[in-house]
Formats: structure tokens, sequence, C-alpha cells
């Protein structure tokens, strides 16, 4: 008999501390350990308050929600 898997899923992703390359499950958890550990600064989104441990994260994000402002002005 032949065995066909549906779909390969791509698992969660794992975040890394880049200081201590300790893996987490979720972003928060990150930023939490970085604070513990003070890695580093911690980075705020001024609209929301999310946390962030690196510029990159929060500019993607600020990208992101950019782009949902955009999309509930043109739904109204
Ligand atoms: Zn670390
Ligand atoms: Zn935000």
């Amino acid at each position: 008999m032949e065995m066909k898997l549906g779909h390969f899923s791509l698992g969660p992703k794992k975040q890394e501390c880049s200081e201590c390359h300790e893996k987490f499950h979720e972003y928060d958890e990150l930023v939490s350990h970085v604070r513990k550990r003070q890695h580093g600064p911690i980075l705020r989104c001024h609209n929301c308050g999310r946390e962030f441990v690196k510029e990159s994260d929060r500019y993607h994000h600020l990208q992101e929600e950019k782009a949902k402002k955009l999309d509930s002005r043109r739904h109204r």
C-alpha cells in the first residue's frame, strides 16, 4: 500500500535569542527573556505598546499596522 502525506506542516516558528541562542515558541517569551537577562533595550510600538527586541521586528510590525489601517479606511 502506498503511503501519501497530504501536506508538510512547517511547524511553529522558533524565536531565537541572538545573544545566547536560547529558543522560544512565542515572541513575547523572547522579549521577557531579553529583559530578564538585560541583553539590550526593549523597543516599544508607540501605537499599541507591543514590545520588540530588534528594530527590524518593530519596523515590520509598524508596516503591518499601517497596512491594516489603510485597509479599514478603505472599508469605512
Ligand atoms: Zn539570551
Ligand atoms: Zn503596534
